[in-house]
Parts: C-alpha cells; sequence; structure tokens
C-alpha cells in the first residue's frame, strides 16, 4: 500500500507538473506569436507613414510653382521624416531577405531625397530644372508603387498570420481550459483511489476484529497483500491460536463437568447395582430356578456388568489415576502390549478373518518416564479398535522411532482396515462418540486424556494405501511436556 501511495503521489505531482510546464509553454508560445505580430504591424504603420510622407513629398513636387506650393522648409521636414522613418525600418530585426529589400528601399528614398535636393537648389536653368523634376516625380512614383506593391503583398500576408496566431491561441487556451477542468477531476479520482486503498482493508480488518469479538473464531481474512497482508497474516494466526485456546478450554471444562458428573454417578449407581447383582447371582445359583427364568437372571447379570463396565470407563475417563512415572523402555511396553492383545478375543481368527501383527521398533530408543501400566491402556485401546476396523482381518504395525533428536518418541500403531471416515475424523477423541453398535465412545477420549498426563499428544491420519495411522508422541522426561507446544492432529 505504501509503494501505491508513493506511486499515485508521484504520478499526481508529475502531472500537475505537466499541466504547469504545458501552460507556461503555451503562454511563452502565444506571447512569442503575439509579439512577432507586433513587430509585423509596426513594420507595417512604418512603411504606411513612409508612403504618406512620400505622397506629401510628391504632392509638394506637383504643386511647386503654384499658388499652393508649401515653403521649402516643409518639403525638407517631410524630406527628413521619409528618411527616419526608411532608417526606422531597417532598425528592427529582420530576415535577410527582408534586410535586402529594405536596404534597396532605402537606397532609393535616398536617390529620391538627392533628386529633390537637386530639383530645390537648382536655379536659372529652366531646363534642366524641370528634367530634374520630372526625374524626382518619377523616383517618387517609382517608389510608391513599390511601397503599394510591398504592401498589398504584406498585408496578405500578415493577415493570414495574424489569423493563424489567432488560431493557435484559440486551441492553446481550449485546451488549457480542458487541462484545468480535468485536473481536479483527475487528482480528485486519484485521492479517492488512494484513500479507498486505505480504509477498505482497514474496514476489513475492523469488521474481522469485530466478527472475532461476537465468537466467530473460525473467521479469517483472505486476499490481501503487502502491508495490510502481513497484519492480516498476524490476525490470522492471532485467531488461529485463540480458536485453539478456546477448544482447549472447553475440552477441559467439559471434562472438569464430566468428571465431576461421573463421580457422582459412579457413586449412585455402583452400590446399588452391586446389591443387584449379588442378589441375581444368589437367585441364579438357586436350584429352583431353571429354564426360561433362570436365561433371564443370566441376562440381566451381564446386563449389570455391561453397566459396571460402562461405569468404570467413565469413571477411568474423568478421573483416571495420576501416572506413577517409572524409567520405562518404549519397545518393552509394546511389545508386553502385543502379546496381551494378541490373547484377546477380539483378535482370534473368526471363520477366514486373520489378523498379523508387524513389529518395526527402533533399536536405539532412549528409555522414557512414563507409568507403564497407562501406557499400556494407551497401546491396548489403539490395538483393540485396530482391530475393529479390520473385521475381515489385516495387519496391524507396531512402530517405534525417535522425534525431535532425543527429546521424543513416537509409537505409531498402523492398520490395514476401513480407515477414519473424513467426516468424523475432528469427533473421535470426542468423549461418548462412536461408530459402533455396542461402542461406548470412551476410548479414545480416555487414551488421549491418559497421553496428555504424560505431557504427549496423539494423532490420526488415514493411511494413503487403506487403514488408519495412530501416532503417539510421548516426551523422554515428562518437562519435555508437548501440550504447551500445541495441538495434535486429530484433536478434538
Ligand atoms: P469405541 O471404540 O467405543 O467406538 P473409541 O473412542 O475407542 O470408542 O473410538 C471412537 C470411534 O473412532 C470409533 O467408533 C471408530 O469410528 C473410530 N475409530 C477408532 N479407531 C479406529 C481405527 N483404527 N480405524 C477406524 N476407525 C477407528
Amino acid at each position: 500500500m505504501k509503494k501505491r501511495i508513493i506511486v499515485g503521489l508521484a504520478a499526481l505531482s508529475a502531472i500537475l507538473v505537466g499541466v504547469v510546464i504545458y501552460t507556461i509553454a503555451g503562454i511563452e508560445r502565444a506571447t512569442t506569436k503575439l509579439e512577432r505580430l507586433v513587430a509585423l504591424h509596426q513594420v507595417e504603420i512604418l512603411r504606411e507613414r513612409l508612403l504618406i510622407e512620400l505622397n506629401s513629398v510628391q504632392s509638394d513636387l506637383y504643386l511647386k510653382n503654384t499658388r499652393y506650393a508649401r515653403s521649402i522648409d516643409t518639403v525638407v521636414a517631410h524630406v527628413r521624416t521619409m528618411n527616419r522613418v526608411s532608417d526606422g525600418c531597417l532598425g528592427c530585426h529582420h530576415v535577410d531577405s527582408v534586410r535586402r529589400k529594405l536596404e534597396g528601399l532605402r537606397d532609393r528614398v535616398h536617390e529620391y531625397e538627392n533628386s529633390l535636393s537637386r530639383v530645390l537648389t537648382l536655379r536659372g536653368n529652366r531646363a534642366r530644372l524641370e528634367a530634374e523634376e520630372d526625374g524626382a516625380y518619377r523616383i517618387g512614383s517609382r517608389l510608391a508603387s513599390e511601397l503599394d506593391d510591398i504592401t498589398t503583398m504584406t498585408s496578405a500576408r500578415l493577415g493570414e498570420q495574424t489569423r493563424a496566431a489567432y488560431g493557435d491561441i484559440d486551441r492553446t487556451t481550449k485546451l488549457l481550459y480542458v487541462l484545468l477542468g480535468i485536473t481536479p477531476f483527475f487528482a480528485t479520482g486519484l485521492a479517492i483511489v488512494l484513500v479507498r486503498g486505505v480504509t477498505r482493508p482497514i474496514a476489513t480488518l475492523v469488521s474481522a476484529t469485530r466478527r472475532l469479538e461476537s465468537g466467530d473464531l473460525g473467521h479469517r481474512i483472505e486476499g490481501m497483500r503487502g502491508e495490510y497482508g502481513k497484519v492480516a497474516a498476524s490476525f490470522n494466526e492471532m485467531a488461529r491460536s485463540l480458536e485453539e485456546s478456546w477448544r482447549k478450554m472447553q475440552w477441559a471444562e467439559q471434562i472438569l463437568v464430566l468428571g465431576e458428573l461421573a463421580g457422582g454417578l459412579a457413586h449412585e449407581i455402583n452400590n446399588p447395582l452391586a446389591g443387584i447383582k449379588a442378589s441375581m447371582e444368589a437367585l441364579s445359583g438357586s436350584p429352583s430356578l431353571t429354564g426360561e427364568p433362570r436365561e433371564i437372571i443370566v441376562e440381566v447379570i451381564r446386563q449389570i456388568e455391561r453397566i459396571e463396565l460402562l461405569v468404570k470407563g467413565l469413571l477411568d475417563f474423568a478421573k483416571p489415576p495420576a501416572p506413577r512415572f517409572l524409567s520405562v523402555n518404549v519397545n518393552d511396553v509394546v511389545d508386553g502390549t502385543l502379546s496381551l492383545a494378541r490373547k484377546h478375543p477380539r483378535f482370534v481368527p473368526r471363520d477366514s478373518s486373520r489378523i498379523e501383527v508387524a513389529k518395526d521398533f527402533a533399536a536405539d530408543l532412549p528409555r522414557i518416564m512414563a507409568d507403564p501400566l497407562q501406557l499400556q491402556q494407551v497401546l491396548l485401546n489403539l490395538l483393540l479398535n485396530a482391530a475393529d476396523a479390520m473385521p475381515e482381518g489385516g495387519t496391524i504395525t507396531a512402530r517405534t522411532s525417535r522425534e525431535d533428536g532425543t527429546r521424543y518418541i513416537r509409537v505409531t500403531i498402523a492398520d490395514t482396515g476401513t480407515g477414519v471416515a473424513e467426516a468424523v475424523m475432528g469427533k473421535i477423541f470426542l468423549p461418548f462418540f462412536t461408530t459402533k453398535t455396542k461402542g461406548t465412545g470412551l476410548g479414545l477420549a480416555t487414551t488421549k486424556r491418559l497421553v496428555e498426563q504424560h505431557g504427549g499428544r496423539i494423532g490420526v491420519a488415514n493411511r494413503p494405501t487403506g487403514g488408519a495411522e495412530f501416532s503417539v508422541i510421548l516426551p523422554v522426561s515428562p518437562e519435555g511436556t508437548l501440550l504447551e507446544a500445541g495441538a495434535g492432529a486429530g484433536e478434538p
């Protein structure tokens, strides 16, 4: 934006300077043309004056020796004026061709003057005087006709030049008016564009802030570039971390409420349930109970055991025991859990379905501080879910590796099952979310809590070749917690 404002102002200044230069040049051109015209008109006036003086002298010559003849002084005065005028013509600046013409004219005036002085000074010789008078008159007439010719020729050209000069001045004036008329509009338009360029992004930022304020934490600013783009990127980053913190807070609040609820429920349910179960077991042991009534009692006991399991799961999730940290070898814990899982009914081959287990353990894993039982619970949950996702059988791969040098270790449980549907990817760690008919939806929620109690995080991704892959990242020591470092993939 800064660049755009500078370019805009530079363009505006350049336009204004251009208009001013053009205006000054227009005025200069018009002034030069007018000066030339004035000079030409002055020459014209001088020529007219020369003709008038010449005609006066010619009439003096004509009236000589009559009773209308003027005094010799008047004639001399006219001749002198003629001389002055013709010299004056030469005084102006002229191009060479004009100057040559004017010099010829002045020579002719001098010739006329000489002839006249002879006429005025000759006495006695009448014949010679008459001859001189005729000669002077002829020179005067020729001079007059030359001046006449020049005047006729030049006045036509002068008229043409005057019209052209007025045309030029008119055009320049119109153009200047147009420029002066356009410039304010152009400047205003440019100013509007620049001001909009500044205010529009600010309005977008303000409205985005308001949306954030009103609780729309998912709102992001798109399509901004330059300096505002950087501000928008910072805003988006702030909104993202705000959204994440809010989700974490919500999650923590949910867990807190659930913990209290589960504690209360467990207390209220477990005691009467234990009594009912004991009575039912006693009843089922009675030899007098046979047939259908006995089957009903056995089913009741089975259902009570399901409720017990659910209550236990709820308690495990809501109020998991604090971990008892010991130095453990993760490879050993994973190996032990795999052996345990293999004995679970879900791993027992049914029909043609068979679950293969593959191990890919890193040899140089550092020991970590963890609760081995809780770690086992986490892994068992993931393994049983993997088995559930492969009703037709498949392969589960358990992998361990180092993460970020020696600070963290990663345990991956990958399967070749159905994979997690994209639509539920963000929900599977939420308590009570399940897609199974007999599921409780507490397995992954509890797993996540246990991992977080170890300062680690858990994430999920679908494998390109099919199936899901759950990753658990754990710090080598509990101080290197990952929780503050941000959410993992698949976190609610
Ligand atoms: P439950 O097993 O009782 O359904 P969980 O919290 O363990 O509860 O799992 C929640 C949901 O996550 C499951 O219902 C299932 O849809 C999905 N899920 C978990 N593990 C896998 C897996 N390995 N492959 C595909 N989906 C899975």
